[in-house]
C-alpha cells in the first residue's frame, strides 16, 4: 500500500542516530567527487591530495578530543568497531601481563559482547554494578581491580538513561593499580565536553553518526605518550591506520566527522543549554500529566538531550504502535528486536515490569519547543487511552 502523504514524524531518537548536519554534507561532497583518489597511493598527486585531507581531519579530531598528536587517531567504521579493536587489541597485547578485565553492567552491547568473546577464550571478566541512578559503584570497582587486571572499560554516558559516569575518578583508580582505561564515549562526544587528557584515559571510542556526522565512520583514540599504548590488530591487510585498521580509508567520512566535531565544539554550551531546557520541559510535562510515571537516570549529571521514563501499566510496544507520529524508542533501543526488559534499567534496580514499560526520548539539534509540546501531549493521550483499555487485544492493528 502506498501512503497518500507521509505523516510528519517528530524524531526523538537522537541517541540511536542523528541526521547529518548540512554543513557536514557540504564538507564531504568534494571528497567524493573531486578528491576521491585512494589516500594510500602516494605516487600521484590526487592520492597525495586525498592523504592530505585525511591527515587534516585526523589532526582536527585529535585536537578536538584533547589529544596531543594526530597519530593518536585511528579511523574506524564506528564505535562498535572501535570498541572491538580497543578491547580485543589491548587484551591480546597485554595477555602476558594478565587476563582479567573489569567493566560494568550497563555497557553497550559493543563492549559486553567482545568481553563475552574474550571470556570464552579464557579471559576473566568482572562486571561491576551500578546504583539506582546508573552510576558505577567506585568502591566495587576498586575491589574488583586485581594485580592481573590489565584493562578497565567504562562508558562515559549511557545510551539509554544519559547518566554520566565519574570516569576521571574511575580512571585514576585503575591507573593507580596499573590497569589501562578504555572509554566508550559514543554518547558523549559531541554532546558534552570530552577531553582525553582531563579524563586521563588510554583508549577512547566515538562514532560520527551520534553527533550529526555520517554513518560508517568513527574514531579509536589511542594514547601515544606516558604510556604509549600498543594494540594488536584484529584485521589484517594493507596496513592502513598504523596497521590497526587495514582497508582503504573512508576519507569523506573522516572529513565529515572532523567537521561535525568542529560544529559541536563551536555550538557547545549554547546547544547544551537549549537542549536541557527542552528536555526538561518534555520530561516534566509527561511526569506531571501521568500518575505512575518516573524518570530513570541521574537527574543532575546526565546528557542534556536524554530522558528515560517508566510508565506503569502500559506495554511499551503497544504505546509505540499507537504513536506513528513520533519516533521514540524503548529503553533497550539497540536490541529492540526482542523485547526483553532493558538490562540497563534492571541493573539500576528497576523492576522487570517497569523496565519493560520504559521510553527513551532523545532530542536533538533541530527539535523545537512545538515538537516537545506535541510529543508530550501525544504520549500522555495514548498512555491514558491504553490504560483505560480492558485488555491488550487488537491494539494498533487497525492502523495498517
Ligand atoms: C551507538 C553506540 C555504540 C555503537 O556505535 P556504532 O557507530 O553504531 O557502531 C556504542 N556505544 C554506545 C554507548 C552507543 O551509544
Amino acid at each position: 500500500m502506498i501512503a497518500a502523504m507521509a505523516e510528519p514524524v517528530i524524531y526523538l531518537d537522537h541517541n540511536a542516530t542523528t541526521a547529518c548536519d548540512p554543513r557536514v554534507v557540504e564538507a564531504m561532497l568534494p571528497l567524493m567527487t573531486e578528491t576521491y583518489a585512494n589516500p594510500t597511493t602516494r605516487n600521484h598527486r590526487p592520492g597525495r591530495d586525498a592523504a592530505c585531507a585525511l591527515e587534516r581531519a585526523r589532526a582536527t579530531v585529535d585536537r578536538l578530543l584533547g589529544g596531543r598528536a594526530a597519530s593518536e587517531v585511528v579511523f574506524t567504521a564506528g564505535a562498535t568497531e572501535g570498541n572491538n579493536l580497543a578491547l580485543m587489541g589491548a587484551a591480546d597485547a597485554l595477555a602476558d601481563r594478565g587476563r582479567h578485565i573489569v567493566s560494568q553492567r550497563t555497557e553497550h552491547a559493543s563492549v559486553l559482547e567482545p568481553l563475552a568473546a574474550l571470556q570464552r577464550r579464557g579471559w576473566e571478566i568482572t562486571l561491576v554494578g551500578v546504583d539506582e541512578i546508573g552510576r558505577i559503584d567506585l568502591d566495587a570497582l576498586e575491589s574488583a581491580i586485581r594485580d592481573d587486571t590489565t584493562l578497565i572499560s567504562l562508558m562515559l554516558a549511557n545510551n539509554e538513561t544519559g547518566t554520566i559516569q565519574p570516569l576521571a575518578e574511575a580512571a585514576a583508580l585503575a591507573r593507580s593499580r596499573g590497569a589501562l582505561v578504555h572509554c566508550d564515549a559514543a554518547q558523549a562526544v559531541g554532546k558534552i565536553p570530552v577531553d582525553v587528557a582531563e579524563l586521563d584515559v588510554d583508549l577512547l571510542t566515538a562514532s560520527a553518526h551520534k553527533f550529526y556526522g555520517p554513518k560508517g565512520i568513527g574514531v579509536l583514540w589511542i594514547r601515544h605518550r606516558r604510556p604509549r599504548i600498543r594494540l594488536m590488530p584484529v584485521n589484517f591487510g594493507g596496513g592502513q591506520e598504523a596497521g590497526l585498521r587495514s582497508g582503504t580509508p573512508n576519507v569523506p567520512g573522516a572529513v565529515g566527522m572532523a567537521r561535525a566535531l568542529e560544529i559541536a565544539a563551536s555550538q557547545g554550551d549554547a546547544e547544551r543549554a537549549r537542549l536541557a531546557v527542552l528536555r526538561d520541559r518534555l520530561e516534566s510535562s509527561i511526569l506531571e500529566a501521568l500518575d505512575g510515571s518516573w524518570p530513570n537516570g541521574d537527574a543532575h549529571n546526565r546528557l542534556p538531550n536524554t530522558s528515560n521514563l517508566s510508565v506503569a501499566g502500559i506495554e511499551v510496544n503497544a504505546l509505540l504502535a499507537s504513536l506513528p507520529d513520533l519516533a521514540v524508542n524503548t529503553g533497550s533501543a539497540c536490541t529492540s528486536a526482542h523485547p526483553e526488559p532493558s538490562p540497563v534499567l534492571r541493573a539500576m534496580g528497576v523492576s522487570d515490569e517497569l523496565a519493560s514499560s520504559s521510553l527513551r526520548l532523545s532530542i536533538g539539534r533541530w527539535t523545537t519547543e512545538e515538537d516537545v509540546d506535541r510529543a508530550a501531549a501525544r504520549i500522555t493521550e495514548e498512555v491514558t487511552r491504553l490504560r483505560r483499555m480492558p485488555t491488550r487485544m487488537g491494539r494498533g492493528s487497525h492502523r495498517r
